[in-house]
């Protein structure tokens, strides 16, 4: 994959690591401290830089890139100091795929083009109370009445609540065809009567990035806000979910190098026992050990984007790249945390922020058991029911 970055990838890795360093990285501190970042401003910013449309048609503002070059952006926003910024981003993004490429230019026109200039921040509305894993259990249903759809339901952690101008929501349309065939996407303006965001809730990380379970109470939307064909919705959600994961994978990427760099540089300076932590083995051999685990991390992710980009099946190698990078993001900052000693305790402490912020990777847009399911039915070893990719 690295003959696939061209000098023009390096010019865009060039310009987001300027937008890191110079506009994101010098108010980190503050923004945790605030337990807020001003994400609607940063989105606009986003938008302005093109890190919104990277992979979407000019027609809608967007650069009409191949997805190597989103991978560039994910790496690049992934080492920003406050990861809730790449988190909120992704999020954003991983709403917009199906719309994109399944949506009426009408629908395109109205809510793709300003969520690709960062004017319309974007929500992703799959999980809900009793159906996060099981995304075929998804209760929230559309009814069709006239040219309207009438919605009711509840998603949760929905993550941009608080800020969107639209979701894309997962409901039922229908009661036939089973789980897999009766549910559709529909876009659902946030400002729609019935439309209620809940109070933000208290995380574990991630506290610069809202998250807020989302209601729907007879929510009227017409039936033109449906996108592509309706009963296609969990096809569409499990095509989208591909790009979210290896968002997430690449951008958890470069935190992890974060972390060991930070850890390397830590354990040389600090001393005990008359000599640096890194003078013992024991450090040595696992900043070693996990700066291996990172570069195995590298090639399945950009192995898996390459598949994205020739337009392969990508769902073995993208649940692969995703599980490993949730179990990293489980070990790595714990284990770095560990030769920090006291200091890793600290909360304002990088790494112990790392610890809570980069947990949610083997959790969200597909716990890493679920990755393994995924994985397990694509080697031919469980059954088609079983997991759902
Ligand atoms: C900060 C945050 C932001 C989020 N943002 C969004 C968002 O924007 N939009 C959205 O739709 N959702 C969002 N989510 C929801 C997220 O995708 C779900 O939490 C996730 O899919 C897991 O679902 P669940 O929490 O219901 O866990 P459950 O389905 O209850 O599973 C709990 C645990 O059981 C284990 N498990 C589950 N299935 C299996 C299995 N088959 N075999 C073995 N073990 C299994 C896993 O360890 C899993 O973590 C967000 C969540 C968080 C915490």
């Amino acid at each position: 994959m690295s003959s696939l970055f061209t000098a023009e990838h390096e010019d865009m890795r060039h310009g987001i690591r300027k937008f890191v360093r110079l506009e994101l990285d010098p108010h980190a501190e503050a923004w945790e401290e605030q337990g807020a970042a001003p994400l609607p401003q940063l989105f606009r910013r986003a938008g302005e830089l093109g890190l919104l449309g990277i992979n979407k048609p000019v027609r809608y503002g967007g650069l009409e890139l191949d997805f190597s070059y989103v991978m560039v952006a994910a790496e690049e926003l992934g080492h920003a100091h406050c990861a809730s910024i790449p988190f909120a981003i992704g999020a954003h993004l991983s709403a917009i795929p199906a719309l994109a490429a399944h949506g009426s230019d009408a629908l395109r026109e109205e809510f793709l083009a300003p969520a690709i200039r960062g004017e319309a921040v974007a929500s992703i509305g799959v999980s809900e109370a009793g159906a996060g894993s099981d995304v075929s259990a998804v209760a929230s249903r559309a009814r069709k009445d006239g040219d309207d759809y009438v919605i009711d339901g509840a998603k949760m952690w929905i993550t941009n609540a608080t800020h969107a101008r639209w979701i894309s929501l997962l409901v039922n349309t229908s009661d036939e065809g089973g789980p897999y065939r009766n549910k559709s996407l529909i876009v659902v303006p946030m400002d729609t009567p019935g439309v209620a965001v809940g109070k933000p809730l208290r995380k574990l990380g991630m506290h610069c990035s809202d998250t807020a379970p989302v209601f729907f109470d007879s929510v009227r939307v017409p039936r033109r806000h449906l996108i592509g064909e309706e009963g296609k919705g969990f096809l569409y959600q499990m095509e989208q979910f591909q790009q979210e994961r290896l968002w997430a994978c690449l951008r958890t990427l470069s935190a992890l190098d974060d972390a060991v760099q930070l850890t390397s540089d830590y354990t040389r300076e600090r001393r005990a026992f008359g000599r640096p932590l890194m003078d013992n083995p024991a450090i040595y051999h696992r900043l070693a050990e996990m700066a291996t685990q990172i570069e195995a991390l590298r090639a399945l992710a950009y192995s898996a984007g390459q598949a994205l980009v020739a337009g392969d099946d990508v769902v073995r190698r993208a649940s692969m790249a995703k599980y490993l990078a949730g179990k990293l993001a489980l070990e790595i900052p714990s284990a770095c945390a560990q030769f920090f000693g006291g200091q890793g305790y600290m909360w304002d402490n990088r790494i112990a922020r790392m610890l809570r912020d980069l947990r949610i990777v083997a959790v969200g847009g597909g716990a890493n058991e679920v990755m393994l399911e995924v994985i397990a039915k694509q080697m031919g070893w469980i059954g088609r029911s079983r997991a759902r990719a």
